[in-house]
């Protein structure tokens, strides 16, 4: 007997990333390498700090920290600031934005507010391994789309597969985490956004789409991270642009657990009606948001911008050292990656079948890594240059060791 309702899996939940970061950690091996991480950590291993930060932080009362949030919503003003800071004014549609509880809170509201059980959603075949967790949770049809075709962005075959998702019932909802995407640290050129923009403009004479936007990694683009929103200026009436913000990551603050969903659409009616639904939703959920970490946010960046910035560049310089050192060594000794532009992770290209023997051979030389649809991720972001050189010489050997 379970007590559960039926349509409610029972079994205890696996989370790899945690396995394996638990694995790596108990491995005594000084040469051993933890690529499992997903936060960022400075050269000698330790959470990376904003001081920044926590500066603000903790001159805040403690009254300020206990209390709820002045609206289920949000604060007012942490909702404009996070809406300031995400689109720097390049957007100007119609626009709103709920708190949540990071960006995962964010994600998750946006499908519990768009689609129902049974509906469909367009996730990234290599991705985030919660998006198709979520979608069998809520019980929704989940379809991947390829992201590339060579070395490219598969364009051709995720138009494809918008086409059909469109045709059975007149809706799509689609995922993408870009830039900086997890796991394989691409972005979309300006071009291939522009063409997916005049597609979902074209495509939506057959019905309504959400495009859903995860920019968790944002922050962490070496240059250039927001002057593709202007595009999506351009979205017609029929198209509802989200956009997931996680300040676990822009503010390396994991545990604080703040994020925001924000709406963008050329009616104003319609995203009134999207925000009073997600407050809804969230009412019944999580209720409020971290109040001490939106006032900390709002301080942050409309009085001391300038000291995060500072901040954040030595970390963004940091990855892209590591990254270099990776990319570099990997294209000596000819391993496979996906293409690499920047965030987090690259990802080792592998055929599906050979990804178990793969792990295990690389936890034999005490090597831990994520495995990934098509591929083993390598975090960089908590990899000291030390332990990142050499890494792309071993993980081609144990890669030729089981060909
Ligand atoms: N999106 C992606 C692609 C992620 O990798 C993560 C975290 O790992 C998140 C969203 C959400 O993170 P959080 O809920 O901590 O903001």
């Amino acid at each position: 007997m379970s007590f559960v309702r039926e349509d409610f899996e029972t079994s205890p939940y696996v989370d790899k990333v945690f396995e394996i970061r638990k694995k790596a950690e108990s491995d005594n091996n000084p040469d051993s390498i933890n690529a499992t991480i997903g936060s960022l950590k400075d050269e000698n291993s330790k959470l990376y700090v904003f001081s920044s930060v926590y500066r603000i932080y903790d001159s805040l009362p403690d009254e300020v920290k206990a209390a709820y949030s002045s609206a289920i919503k949000g604060n007012p003003d942490f909702l404009q600031t996070v809406i300031n800071w995400v689109d720097n004014g390049l957007l100007n549609l119609e626009k709103d934005a709920i708190a949540t509880p990071g960006g995962t809170g964010a994600i998750d509201l946006a499908i519990n507010c768009c689609l129902k059980p049974g509906d469909n959603i367009l996730i990234p075949e290599i991705g985030w391994g919660s998006y198709s967790l979520m979608a069998k949770e809520n019980h929704l049809n989940a379809y991947t789309y390829p992201l590339f075709d060579g070395d490219k962005f598969a364009i051709e075959e995720l138009k494809k597969l918008c086409k059909e998702l469109i045709s059975k019932n007149n809706k799509l909802f689609f995922i993408i985490n870009d830039p900086c995407q997890n796991p394989t640290g691409y972005s979309l050129t300006h071009q291939e956004w522009q063409e997916l923009i005049d597609f979902f403009n074209e495509l939506s004479k057959e019905g309504e789409i959400i495009i859903l936007d995860d920019i968790a990694y944002i922050d962490f683009a070496k240059e250039d991270s927001r002057s593709y929103f202007k595009l999506f200026n351009q979205l017609n009436e029929k198209i509802l642009f989200l956009v997931a913000f996680s300040a676990s990551k822009t503010l390396s603050a994991y545990g604080m657990r703040l994020g925001a969903l924000l709406s963008y659409n050329k009616n104003k009616e319609n995203i009134d009606d999207f925000t009073n639904a997600c407050v809804r939703f969230a009412r019944c959920t999580w209720s409020n948001s971290n109040n001490g970490f939106m006032h900390c946010f709002n301080k942050l960046f409309t009085e001391h911008q300038e000291e995060y910035l500072k901040e954040r560049a030595e970390a963004v310089s940091l990855i892209a050292e590591r990254a270099e050192i990776f990319l570099k060594e990997a294209k000596e000794v000819d391993l496979p990656i996906y293409p690499y532009k920047d965030g987090y992770f690259v990802t080792v290209k592998i055929e599906k079948d050979k990804i178990n023997a793969y792990q295990e051979a690389l936890i034999r030389n005490s090597i831990y890594a994520v495995p990934v649809n098509k591929g083993i991720r390598i975090a960089l972001c908590s990899l000291n240059k030390e332990k990142t050189k050499g890494l792309a010489k071993k993980l081609k050997e144990v890669l030729d060791e089981i060909a």
